[in-house]
């Protein structure tokens, strides 16, 4: 090979490298300082409530929040597995899940100073986008549309993460925007949808919560005018929980608004990245002639606590975390790879953390573009072993039992459905598929009783 070609083919190979980025995403670590496995089970941790931690070692129980060690190793398996990444996004809830009076601020803002903390020094030159979960805030889900002393303070803690411009609106609304990597032409947006959530008592009868609407609004719109790429990240994502029928997390006034603002600004916005589930699972978004033009991506969290809402059953998963993939011209998502830690192998014999899926090899499609997030989920609705797949992922490999029917039904029209009058629909249509691929087997089924007759 000649001089030429050689050093053609080594510029090429750089170009092919340099258009393949990737970052880390976690969410919902929730730790649990009161951790202690060698207490009675009832009393191991505060956030499992009395309800008994049976299986509680060193890296945590399902029952519980995250002790200091699963973060700990969480942090230092993203520095094995990926130590530069080109950043972090980071989508909130750091406290455990135990009632107001046994936090305050001043723990709540210590839970964040401990966790930002690790994160930076494990990570010291890595730029992270950092949001606020409902659980980052007292009293919890209360995040409020204005200035206050607890914005004030996370602020100043994540001080070297935020530009001078950002402090000024995260004080205000919990919310900000940043040149994504300071360079031109591309955009992270980071919303504090904790204003959306229908818990929170404070927000509910306003408009435009701390203005985060209109001001969004207006960044897409001049992203639009300026040719920019752009990444939405948050904490409570809008549509409905997976896992329970009919639960969507925002009000449906601000659920719309949200949906419209998508709508409307999707030809800028390249991902959504968001938690709050703990479940690994995916919204889409489509346009009115039904094609697919954006998806959220819900990415597990770190804490194994299985969820005390009423209806769920056994809603606990391993911890994850996340890679996503990249084309850093375009900002298309390439790929997904998720990490987990099996916890009850990690407790008797410090298992370590270990690749569950690649997004593409596990679902056939050629990359996580919203045309192939619907391309899996059309898989997922209509082939059993895809369903399955995703199933088993869906708790990060802890709910390893069938996905029947309704289960079918509760993920397919979640991930499909964001819009709440459209996923109605979705599962009254699922019901008279049923009903309609029932009818022709009562009718044989009944000339077969009345033929013995
Ligand atoms: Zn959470
Ligand atoms: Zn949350």
């Amino acid at each position: 090979m000649s001089t030429v070609r050689l050093l053609l083919s080594y510029l090429l190979f750089k170009e092919v490298l340099a258009l393949s980025g990737n970052f880390w995403h976690i969410t919902d670590q929730h730790w649990d300082p009161t951790y202690n496995p060698n207490n009675n089970p009832e009393l191991v941790c505060a956030s499992s409530g009395k309800r008994p931690a049976a299986n509680a070692g060193i890296f945590g129980d399902y029952a519980c929040d995250s002790p200091w060690d699963l973060i700990n190793s969480s942090v230092y398996a993203m520095k094995d597995i990926l130590p530069d990444p080109d950043f972090i996004v980071w989508t909130g809830d750091d406290t455990p899940h135990v009632p107001n009076e046994d936090l305050g601020e001043v723990a709540v803002l210590n839970i964040i100073r401990n966790l930002t903390h690790i994160i930076t020094q494990v990570f010291p030159d890595t730029k992270v986008y950092s949001a606020l979960g409902n659980h980052d805030y007292h009293p919890k889900s209360q995040l409020p549309a204005a200035q206050n002393y607890i914005y004030d303070q996370i602020a100043e803690i994540w001080q070297h993460w935020l530009d001078p411009e950002s402090q000024g609106t995260f004080k205000k609304g919990g919310y900000y925007t940043e040149k994504l990597l300071n360079r031109t032409g591309f955009r992270m947006l980071v919303l504090n949808t904790n204003l959306y959530y229908d818990q929170n008592k404070v927000t509910q009868d306003m408009d435009d919560p701390a203005g985060q609407f209109s001001w969004a609004d207006k960044v897409l719109t001049e992203a639009t005018n300026n040719k920019e790429k752009v990444y939405i990240i948050g904490h409570v994502p809008p549509g409905f929980f997976e896992k329970k029928r009919s639960k969507p997390w925002f009000t449906p006034k601000f659920n719309k608004l949200y949906l419209d603002l998508i709508q409307k600004h999707h030809s800028v916005i390249l991902g959504q990245f968001f938690g709050h589930h703990h479940t690994d699972s995916f919204r889409m978004f489509y346009n009115s002639e039904g094609s697919p033009i954006s998806a959220i991506f819900l990415s597990p969290g770190v804490t194994p606590w299985k969820t005390t809402l009423p209806g769920v059953k056994d809603g606990a998963n391993n911890p994850g975390i996340r890679v996503f993939e990249y084309d850093t011209q375009t900002l298309v998502v390439k790929d997904v790879v998720t990490y987990y830690l099996n916890l009850t192998r990690a407790n008797a014999a410090r298992g370590r953390w270990e690749k569950e899926y690649r997004l593409t090899e596990s679902f056939r499609v050629p990359d996580a573009s919203p045309a192939s997030m619907h391309q899996a989920l059309e898989r997922i609705a209509s082939d059993s072993c895809y369903l399955q797949k995703y199933y088993e992922f869906n708790s990060v490999s802890y709910d390893l039992t069938e996905c029947n029917n309704d289960c079918r039904v509760d993920h397919v029209c979640a991930a499909r459905e964001a819009d709440f009058e459209k996923y109605e629909r979705c599962l009254q249509g699922a019901a008279a598929a049923i009903y309609g691929g029932l009818l022709p087997v009562l009718f044989v089924a009944l000339s077969l009783v009345s033929a013995n007759w």
